[in-house]
């Protein structure tokens, strides 16, 4: 069976690695270079960009997670995974990096402050039926989607899923709602590396 890292530096880590497991994976918490250099994909879970960013840093994990990705190690970013993975933000916090990969311009706190928090039934065609219900939590939005990458679902015409080869990312939350075709999505990539 696969075995997959969530990047356990904060965020929502427990319920990506819930996830995992249910769909048959080795999941595993990431906080050092050693556990990443032991997984074959990473899920960047939910939480504050800006402190798993920092984090990274402090603890030497930066550039290595940065090096895998550029390798074609399959990623799963969910909201601040997905600021994560973007090669450039909007309305970042000072100071705050992205590992990159994903071309893709990512605006942080995109739906304002008044809404804070939302769900809706989402079509994502690429998961075809039924719908995704999508929790977002002070969600961004893809703001410019690159040439490389391809939108996979928008909510009002902005887009909150995209994927580019081994890298999948979504504004929201599909593990609080045990939505698992994003996960198995992303467990396919790690496989088709065998
Ligand atoms: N607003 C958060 C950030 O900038 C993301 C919120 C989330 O992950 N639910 O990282």
């Amino acid at each position: 069976r696969p075995r997959v890292g969530v990047l356990a530096l904060q965020g929502d880590v427990r319920e990506h690695l819930a996830m995992l497991e249910g769909l048959g994976a080795d999941a595993r918490p990431v906080r050092t270079r050693a556990q990443l250099d032991d997984v074959a994909g990473l899920v960047l879970p939910g939480g504050e960009s800006s402190v798993i960013d920092r984090l990274s840093r402090i603890l030497g994990l930066r550039d290595a997670i940065v090096d895998r990705i550029g390798d074609g190690m399959p990623v799963y970013g969910t909201c601040a995974g997905m600021i994560l993975l973007a090669d450039e933000i909007l309305d970042a916090a000072p100071g705050q990096r992205t590992f990159g990969g994903l071309d893709a311009v990512v605006r942080r706190n995109a739906f304002g402050s008044q809404v804070d928090s939302f769900e809706t039934d989402l079509d994502v065609p690429a998961l075809g039926a039924p719908p995704v219900r999508a929790v977002f939590i002070r969600a961004p939005v893809v703001e410019r989607t690159g040439e490389r990458a391809t939108p996979l679902a928008a909510v009002d015409g902005r887009v909150v899923a995209i994927e580019q080869g081994p890298l999948l990312a979504t504004s929201f939350h599909p593990e609080v709602q045990g939505e698992a075709r994003f996960h198995r999505r992303f467990l396919d990539r790690v496989d088709g590396l065998g």
